[in-house]
C-alpha cells in the first residue's frame, strides 16, 4: 500500500505529541501519497502511549465528548505542529472543512505570539490571513459544542499563553452575547478567526449568513461575512467508463480539461439516443445484479428461506423504471417521504403497465436513533406483501456502491426539507451520467436547474 511511516533525522519513526491534562499523548505519523498530494495521518495506537490513550484515533464516531475534544486537539493542534515544526512546511492557507479542526486557529495564534512577541489581537489578525473556513450544514448537530468544564480541563494551561483570561478564551467559542453560554462552539471559533468563510451553495451561503448572524451583532444578518463556493464533483471520477468513451467520441477534443465551459457541452446533443440508452441499460443491468446479490446475501443472513428470497429478488427487472435514493439517513433528507401516502404509492408501484422499482441505500450516524429508525421503516415496508420485490434497501453504502447507483437508476430522487440540504452533490453525479435529477430546489440544484434542463424540454427523451 502507498503508505509509509514518516522518519525523523535519525531514521526512526517520527512521533510527535500533544499535552493532555494527565500526560502526553504521542502520535506516530504516516504519509500516504494520493496522486501528487501528500496526506499525513496521526496514529495514537503505539506502545509509547498509556493503554487508556491508545484508542484516541481508533474511530471517528462512537466515543463521548471527551474523546471528541481529544481527537479535535490532535487534529487541530498536533496537525499544525506536524506541518510547521516537524515537516518544515509553512502553509500559506489552512482550510477548515467544518469546525472539527478549528483548534488549529489557537495553535497558530500561540505560535505567532511566541515568535513575534505581539498581542493576541495582532496575532489573531495574522492568523485570519492564513485561514479559510467552510461550513457544510445548517443542521445544528453539524457543529461540535463542548461543555465548558471540558474546555477548561484541556485548555486551562493554554489560555495564559494567549494572554487571555478564562472568560475571554471561552468566549472565542460563543456568540458575543453578554451572558456566558453553556458550550464552546467549534463552528463559531472558526467563524471568528478565519479570514474567509463560505457555505457550499448559493442558497446555503444565504442560509448560513442568517444562521450565524449573531456572531456579528453590529451588522445585519444578511450581510454577515460568509460567502459561498458551490460544491462540485470530480466529473471523470463519477462518470461511468462507457459514458466517458461516448463523450470522448462526441464532445470536443480535450473536453475533460474544459468541463466548466458551456461550449464543451453543446455537442452532447449529437450523441444518438440509441447509443446513450444502450450504455444506460448496461449500467442498469449491472446495478440490478448488485441489488440482487446484496439483498440475497442480507436476507440469507437474516434467516429467510431460499424461496422467500427468490420471490423478492426475481421481481427486479432492468426494464422497470428505477428510482434511486441513496444518501446519509439524516432526518432532514426525508428518505421515507415517498411513503407518506401509502395507498397512493401502492397503486403507483403496482401498475402492471408501468412497473417501477425503488432502490434505497445509506447509513445513519451511530448516535442518530431517528435516522436508524428510517432504515428500519424502509426495510419493514419492503417486506410488506404489496411492496415485496419493488422496494430494496442496500447495506454498506459507500463510494463504490454509489457509482453503480448514480449511473444505473433512471431517476435520482432528492426530497430534503428546504433549505437544509447544503449542496447534495450526488445529484451532480447522476446528472453527468445522463440520469434525471428529480429534486426540491435546494442545495446545488437551486443553481443547477435552469428551466431549460427540464424533462419536457428534451422532446426526444423516451423513458
Ligand atoms: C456523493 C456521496 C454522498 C453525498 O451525497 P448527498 O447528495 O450530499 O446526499 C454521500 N455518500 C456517498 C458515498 C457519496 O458518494
Amino acid at each position: 500500500m502507498p503508505i509509509n511511516p514518516v522518519k525523523d533525522e535519525k531514521g526512526d519513526d517520527l512521533t510527535i505529541y500533544v499535552k493532555f491534562p494527565k500526560r502526553r499523548l504521542y502520535l506516530k505519523v504516516w504519509q500516504i501519497n494520493v496522486g501528487r498530494v501528500k496526506l499525513y495521518l496521526l496514529d495514537s495506537d503505539i506502545d509509547k502511549n498509556h493503554e487508556e490513550d491508545r484508542d484516541v484515533t481508533l474511530r471517528l464516531y462512537g466515543g463521548d465528548q471527551e474523546m471528541r475534544i481529544r481527537q479535535e486537539i490532535v487534529l487541530g493542534m498536533a496537525g499544525v505542529n506536524l506541518l510547521t515544526k516537524y515537516l518544515n512546511l509553512n502553509p500559506t492557507i489552512y482550510h477548515m472543512n467544518e469546525g472539527h479542526s478549528a483548534f488549529l486557529n489557537l495553535e497558530i495564534i500561540k505560535n505567532i505570539i511566541k515568535e513575534k512577541q505581539v498581542s493576541f489581537e495582532v496575532a489573531k489578525d495574522i492568523a485570519s490571513s492564513k485561514t479559510v473556513f467552510t461550513t457544510h450544514t445548517p443542521v445544528p448537530a453539524g457543529n461540535d459544542i463542548f461543555p465548558l468544564a471540558l474546555v477548561e480541563k484541556y485548555f486551562k494551561d493554554f489560555w495564559p499563553r494567549l494572554g487571555l483570561s478564562q472568560e475571554e478564551f471561552l468566549k472565542l467559542g460563543m456568540k458575543p452575547t453578554i451572558e456566558l453560554e453553556e458550550g464552546f462552539n467549534m463552528g463559531i471559533l472558526a467563524l471568528k478567526i478565519a479570514g474567509k468563510k463560505n457555505g457550499v451553495s448559493k442558497l446555503h451561503g444565504a442560509v448560513s449568513r442568517e444562521l450565524f448572524g449573531e456572531v456579528w451583532p453590529n451588522i445585519a444578518a444578511n450581510e454577515s461575512p460568509i460567502e459561498y463556493v458551490t460544491n462540485g464533483i470530480h466529473t471523470c471520477t463519477w462518470l461511468a467508463p462507457k459514458m466517458k468513451e461516448l463523450y470522448n467520441k462526441y464532445l470536443i477534443p480535450y473536453w475533460q480539461d474544459n468541463i466548466h465551459k458551456s461550449q464543451t457541452w453543446e455537442k452532447i446533443k449529437n450523441i444518438p439516443d440509441e447509443k446513450l440508452w444502450n450504455i444506460h441499460k448496461e449500467r442498469k443491468i449491472k446495478l440490478i445484479k448488485l441489488v440482487k446479490d446484496s439483498t440475497s446475501e442480507r436476507l440469507r443472513r437474516s434467516g429467510y428461506s431460499y424461496e422467500e428470497i427468490h420471490e423478492i429478488v426475481s421481481k427486479l427487472d432492468p426494464e422497470n423504471l428505477t428510482i434511486g435514493f441513496a444518501r446519509r439517513f439524516a432526518t432532514y433528507k426525508r428518505a421515507t417521504l415517498i411513503f407518506k401516502d401509502l395507498e397512493r404509492i401502492t397503486q403507483i408501484l403496482n401498475n402492471q403497465e408501468k412497473p417501477i422499482q425503488i432502490i434505497f441505500a445509506g447509513k445513519a450516524h451511530p448516535a442518530d436513533k431517528e435516522g436508524q429508525d428510517l432504515i428500519k421503516y424502509i426495510h419493514e415496508i419492503s417486506m410488506m406483501p404489496q411492496f415485496k420485490g419493488k422496494i430494496f434497501i442496500l447495506e454498506n453504502y459507500n463510494i463504490a456502491m454509489s457509482k453503480y447507483l448514480i449511473s444505473g437508476v433512471d431517476v435520482w430522487l432528492n426530497n430534503p426539507r428546504r433549505p437544509m440540504e447544503a449542496s447534495g452533490t450526488s445529484g451532480q453525479k447522476a446528472s453527468v451520467n445522463g440520469v434525471i435529477n428529480f429534486s426540491v430546489l435546494d442545495g446545488w440544484w437551486a443553481e443547477g436547474y435552469t428551466q431549460t434542463n427540464r424533462l419536457d424540454h428534451w422532446n426526444q427523451c423516451r423513458i
